[in-house]
């Protein structure tokens, strides 16, 4: 037997909610959300660890201060969560060598001043597509480990000194870490509150199904079949699609007919960035703690070895955690690997940073955003210099299927706020289309 309901949408991450609250809020309530997972919130994840609540997926509110406010900062403020300011900028002027010396300042800066101005530089180079005709004036790649380390901190964290990011031109250049036990998610549950049935912070709303795998969806001209791994089959008029990229991009879920060429291929090209957070729980603080130093870098000869850590005293105090973020080929490698050999690879880089007399991790959490096959990877990353094209081949609906997700941003991909306003502009193009095919109906059942 099957259900039926008027949209079906796929994932219940922040986009996919956004969107069933802009259907519900514009008189479309026969919705039916199918998540795989036993919970709303996609990559937006708290998690209890050594005594507070830290975040695995999203942790920060990018954006904020500037002369638009970030919708994503203002359902924070409503909420009433708590954050704390970071500021990254300092973590250039905290690099240690692997005898634990801190470079000075004048070489740190003046290493800094010549990474940004080389991926200028390459950045020009890409726009103009002649790269021929410069390549004399091509910038050396990094070679040393602080160039190295620098290289990976402006590249896979501050591409804004390089290039205008939307999110911080538009919105402003603060950051604030979410530091709430109830967790970033709680904006989550606090916008499904507006449009399902809840009780005491618990969904009780059938228009909301957990662990439902979504493996098939099927169109024909008149409606969608949705099918999920555990057998059921959901019928609707149209399907909004959330999964990220990564899964897109996976053979998770199967199109039937199959999607046309320029979308797969846009899927296909689209990158996909992986960002892992280790948390690391100590006996008791021995890193320096004060102004200026809730970020430093680790310089060694492999780019990105555990290279960019943060401590939790700002956000948590007494916690005595910290945190080391790896990128891409690293955070592959250590989801591949065991929690005790990637302890004890961090533990020897902390040694050399910190002397051989340091506590032991008394604990340590590595979630793997590669390998969850919910998710495979942690935000799309658009090439620096995008087809406009492949964006909105991205986004364009094929049929009765839309898309939506932080990837179909236009502006904001690779962020939270993106995700939300993806999701209402979603909504927002199928209500329209909702409403074009009433206003042909007539027309059509004339002609038939
Ligand atoms: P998701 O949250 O992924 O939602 C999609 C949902 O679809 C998921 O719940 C998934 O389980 C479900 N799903 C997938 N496949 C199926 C299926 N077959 N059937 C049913 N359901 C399915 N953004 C920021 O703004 N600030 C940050 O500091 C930040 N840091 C980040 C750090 C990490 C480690 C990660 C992973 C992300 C970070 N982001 C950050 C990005 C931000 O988390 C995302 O952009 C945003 O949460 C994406 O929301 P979404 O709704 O598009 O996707």
């Amino acid at each position: 037997m099957s259900t039926t309901a008027s949209v079906i949408i796929i994932g219940a991450g922040i986009s996919g909610i956004s969107a069933a609250k802009e259907l519900a809020e514009n008189g479309v309530e026969n919705v039916l959300i199918l998540e795989a997972t036993d919970r709303i919130g996609g990559r937006i994840q708290k998690q209890s660890f050594g005594d507070v609540s830290v975040e695995l997926g999203a942790g920060w509110i990018a954006g904020v201060g500037g002369k638009e406010s970030n919708p994503v900062w203002e359902l924070a403020s409503r909420l009433n969560l708590r954050t704390c300011f970071s500021d990254y900028t300092n973590a250039r002027f905290n690099i240690y060598d692997r005898s634990g010396k801190i470079f000075p300042t004048g070489l740190a800066a003046d290493s800094y001043k010549k990474a940004v101005d080389s991926a200028i530089l390459n950045l020009k180079r890409l726009e103009t597509q002649c790269a021929d005709k410069i390549s004399e004036e091509a910038p050396s790649s990094p070679k040393t480990p602080i160039e190295l380390a620098i290289d990976f901190i402006l590249h896979d964290f501050e591409m804004a000194e390089v290039e205008p990011i939307s999110t911080y031109v538009d919105f402003g250049e603060r950051e604030f870490l979410v530091a709430d036990e109830r967790g970033y998610e709680s904006l989550l549950y606090k916008m499904a509150e507006d449009f399902l049935f809840t009780s005491d912070g618990i969904i009780l709303d059938n228009r909301l199904k957990l662990n439902k795998v979504v493996r098939e969806i099927e169109q024909s001209r008149n409606g969608v079949m949705v099918k999920t791994e555990d057998g059921s089959v959901y019928e609707a008029n149209y399907v909004i699609v959330s999964a990220s990229i990564g899964v897109l991009q996976s053979n998770l879920l199967s199109f039937q007919p199959p999607l046309p060429r320029w979308k797969t291929e846009a899927i296909q090209n689209c990158d996909v960035m992986v960002y892992t957070k280790i948390f690391l729980k100590f006996p008791h603080c021995f890193w320096p703690c004060g102004p200026g130093q809730e970020f430093f870098i680790y310089a060694h000869e492999q780019r990105g070895y555990f290279t960019f850590w943060q401590h939790m005293e700002n956000a948590y105090p007494g916690s005595n955690i910290l945190v080391v973020t790896l990128t891409n080929e690293e955070s592959k490698r250590v989801e591949a690997q065991s929690d005790e050999e990637t302890l004890e690879e961090a533990m020897c880089v902390l040694r050399d940073m910190f002397g051989p007399t340091i506590p032991y991790a008394t604990d340590i959490l590595v979630p793997r955003w590669w390998n969850n096959r919910f998710q495979r990877g942690s935000y799309s990353n658009y090439p620096m210099i995008s087809d406009n094209q492949l964006q909105q081949n991205i986004k364009a609906p094929t049929g009765r299927i839309f898309f939506t997700g932080e990837h179909t941003s236009e502006k904001f991909s690779g962020y939270v706020h993106g995700g939300y306003l993806a999701g209402m502009e979603t909504s927002k193009s199928l209500l329209e289309e909702m409403k074009q095919s009433l206003l042909l109906q007539p027309l059509l059942d004339f002609t038939e």
